[in-house]
Order: C-alpha cells, then sequence, then structure tokens
C-alpha cells in the first residue's frame, strides 16, 4: 500500500518536535527520547474521559525511573507483573496499597514476596494459581480475568494466554471465598491497540453476567471490574479518539451496571506513554538485489532486536519521518543484525524518499511504550536501546 509521506503534524505539534529534534542532533544513534510533558497530558486526559476511574499504570510498557515517578506524583496506582518491577516502583515511594498482582502466572514464593511486601490485590485465572494465592497470601483480595474475544482487531492481541472462560471464572470465585480470600472483581484485557471500541462492549456484558449470577446464585457481591489496557496510541493506522473511547465504553458500563458503577480500573501502557516517543536511527546502507532490482532495502541501525520488536508481523505500524523531501518509493525496511527475522516492513510498503542515504536520520515517532522494554541486551553485541527524558 502507501508510499505517501507521513504528516509530522498529525503526531507532534511543530514546536515540541523541533525541541526534540534540537536534543536529538546532540546525540548517537539510536536511542529514543521521550517528552514527559505529553504523558502527563494523557494521563489527565485519560483521567477526564473516566473521572470515576483507577488508573494502574502497566508498568511493563515503559519501566523508566522517570515515568514512574511522574505517574506516581500524579496519582496513578501501577500494575505490575514480576518482583522486579516490584522492587522497582516501590523503591520509587510507591505504597503496597497503589499496586496490583495483575500477572496470572506467577511463582508461589513471588506471591509471599508480593504478600511481605503489603500488596493485598491479585489478578488470577486458574485454580493452582489461586491456591498458591491463598496460602501465600491469605486474606487478599482476587479477581480473575476472564478471556475476551476482540484479537483480529486489536494490533497486539493479549487475549489468548490469559484470562479464563466465564464459567470458571465463578467456580474460581466461589473458590476464593471458600479459601478465605476475598472474592473482589473480575479483569479483562481486550487486546493491545484495540480498534473496535465494540470489544468492551462484549466484555462489559460478560461481566455483567458473572455479577449477577454470583450474587443471586452464591451470595457474592463483587465490586470491581478491572478493564485493563486496550486503549489506542497513534500509528499509521488509524483509530478514533479517545474520548470516543472514554464516552463509548462509559455508555456501555452504564447500561450494564446503572449510574452506581462498581469501582473501575483501568490499566493503561501503550495510550499513556506511545506517543510521547520519538525513536531515531540512522541508515547504514540502502541497497538493491540486483542490477534491475525495483525495490530498494534500507538497514538502519535499530531493528527488531533493537526496540523495534512489536514490528513482529508487521502488527505496529510506527510512522517514519525523514527529513529528505523528494519523490518517494517503496522501500523494504531492516535492521542491522545478523538475523533474517530482523526485518521491520517488507509487506506493508512504506514510501522513503529516493535521496535517502547512509548516515540519514529516520524518526520512527509514536515509540514511547514497549520498545526499551523489549530491546535486546546484547545481541550481535548491540547494546540496549538508550533512552532519554525530556
Ligand atoms: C500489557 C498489559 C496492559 C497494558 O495494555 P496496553 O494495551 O498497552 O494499554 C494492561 N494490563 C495488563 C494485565 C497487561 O498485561
Amino acid at each position: 500500500m502507501s508510499s505517501q509521506p507521513i504528516k509530522l503534524n498529525d503526531y507532534f505539534s511543530p514546536e515540541t518536535f523541533q525541541r526534540m529534534k534540537a536534543f536529538a542532533d546532540q546525540q548517537e544513534t539510536p536511542f529514543v527520547m521521550i517528552d514527559t510533558a505529553t504523558i502527563a497530558r494523557a494521563y489527565d486526559e485519560l483521567e477526564n474521559g473516566f473521572p470515576f476511574a483507577k488508573v494502574f499504570y502497566a508498568v511493563k510498557a515503559n519501566p523508566a525511573a522517570e515515568l514512574i515517578d511522574l505517574l506516581r506524583d500524579k496519582g496513578s496506582n501501577f500494575d505490575i507483573a514480576s518482583i522486579y518491577e516490584l522492587d522497582k516502583v516501590m523503591g520509587r515511594g510507591v505504597g503496597p496499597e497503589r499496586i496490583s498482582y495483575g500477572n496470572t502466572i506467577k511463582k508461589a514464593r513471588d506471591i509471599r514476596y508480593f504478600y511481605d511486601k503489603g500488596v493485598r490485590l491479585f489478578a488470577t485465572d486458574s485454580e493452582p494459581d489461586l491456591r498458591n494465592i491463598a496460602k501465600a497470601a491469605p486474606g487478599s483480595k482476587v479477581y480473575v480475568r476472564i478471556l475476551t474475544e476482540g484479537a483480529t482487531t486489536a494490533d497486539w492481541p493479549l487475549s489468548r494466554k490469559f484470562g479464563c472462560q466465564t464459567d470458571m471464572a465463578m467456580d474460581l470465585l466461589i473458590l476464593a471465598r471458600d479459601l478465605g480470600l476475598v472474592p473482589y472483581g473480575i479483569s479483562f484485557h481486550v487486546g493491545s491497540q484495540q480498534r473496535d471500541i465494540g470489544a468492551w462492549d462484549a466484555a462489559i456484558a460478560k461481566v455483567k453476567v458473572i455479577f449477577e449470577r454470583l450474587k443471586e446464585e452464591d451470595g457474592i457481591e463483587l465490586k470491581m471490574i478491572n478493564m485493563g489496557g486496550g486503549f489506542p496510541a497513534n500509528y499509521i493506522t488509524k483509530t478514533n479518539d479517545l474520548a470516543t473511547y472514554s464516552r463509548e465504553i462509559t455508555r456501555f458500563l452504564k447500561e450494564d451496571f446503572g449510574d452506581e458503577l462498581p469501582e473501575i480500573i483501568l490499566e493503561p501502557g501503550r495510550s499513556l506513554i506511545a506517543n510521547a516517543g520519538i525513536l531515531v536511527s540512522e541508515v547504514v546502507l540502502v541497497s538493491r538485489k540486483s542490477r534491475t532490482a525495483v525495490e530498494r532495502w534500507v538497514f538502519t541501525d535499530v531493528g527488531k532486536f533493537g526496540g523495534l520488536i512489536e514490528t513482529m508481523d508487521e502488527a505496529i505500524k510506527f510512522p517514519i519521518h525523514t527529513e529528505k523531501n523528494g519523490e518517494m518509493e517503496e522501500v523494504v525496511i531492516a535492521g542491522p543484525t545478523c538475523d533474517s527475522a530482523d526485518i521491520m516492513y517488507e509487506n506493508y510498503k512504506y514510501g522513503l524518499p529516493l535521496n535517502l542515504a547512509s548516515g540519514d536520520r529516520m524518526y520512527w515517532l509514536s515509540t514511547g511504550a514497549y520498545t526499551t522494554s523489549y530491546s535486546a541486551v546484547e545481541f550481535n553485541g548491540f547494546p540496549p536501546l538508550k533512552s532519554y527524558y525530556l
């Protein structure tokens, strides 16, 4: 498809881009720079859209201390997946009452570690894990993650590995009560970068059935719905804006639960921070595979292993800006390592300027999320992706 150049203004104001570029001009590529003011704005926008919800930042999206501090001061809570993330976040002065252990795959001794640190809110989706929680974190609140549909409309689906069927979710919540835990609520994640807002409608309807049936049949009154992440960032494939998501999702909630909503939790990762990032790389080579080949290959100094793993199956299409103007031509874009999987875009045809040459810079927009945290530490000796917080 498309060999149109992207419009920079669709992603960054000219002032913000110029300010970030001035910083970038002083640095060696590759690196990602994150504009923290953009994150603060995204946080406020989310709070305005969902004034009734509690935000738990999904730390895996970018665990930088600068961002933990910023979000801590904004009043955010934190969705944590490992003891390492826990130490990091608590090390920045976040109390255990602001933390949820959201990973359903965990060792019994790690559950105990969270419990000893004071965490009392745990996700689960299976009986063995629930029994571990009952033993290692007695009396805690648990919420059960359910499976959702929507994998085909999410650019980075998360919905198959985690969660259980509705019937099992109810069994687990009853068992939680019988094991002395607090059966607290239900969670779901409709898939990351979910373009179909209807995915939340379907998930909320499932939650409603569970709430009602547990109350009527078992006398269990659930208190909380954790709606996960899935809210959009700005990539090449357009989505609705966040205001449309919040308006529609609020309507779905009120249709099913009325005006007296249960406690609502959101766990944004991508939507909070992706738009704040610009990853800067340098063109290493532009080449062709034969004298008559029409296709150019653009090799750049960052690739799948240096922070762009979400280009796997070309799932996430990052907008790319260069400073060359002039005629555009379709290219294959690949990274610098000796692995043939290190090709970012081949089927989706990016248009890059014909006069693009070694040493030119490429600006990968909307790269604040899932880049530093996914970067390999030493593949082919390349160091992990550097990041700067402006
Ligand atoms: C990764 C993850 C999130 C964040 O999802 P985004 O789509 O990036 O907002 C939220 N909750 C859980 C449990 C996750 O694993």
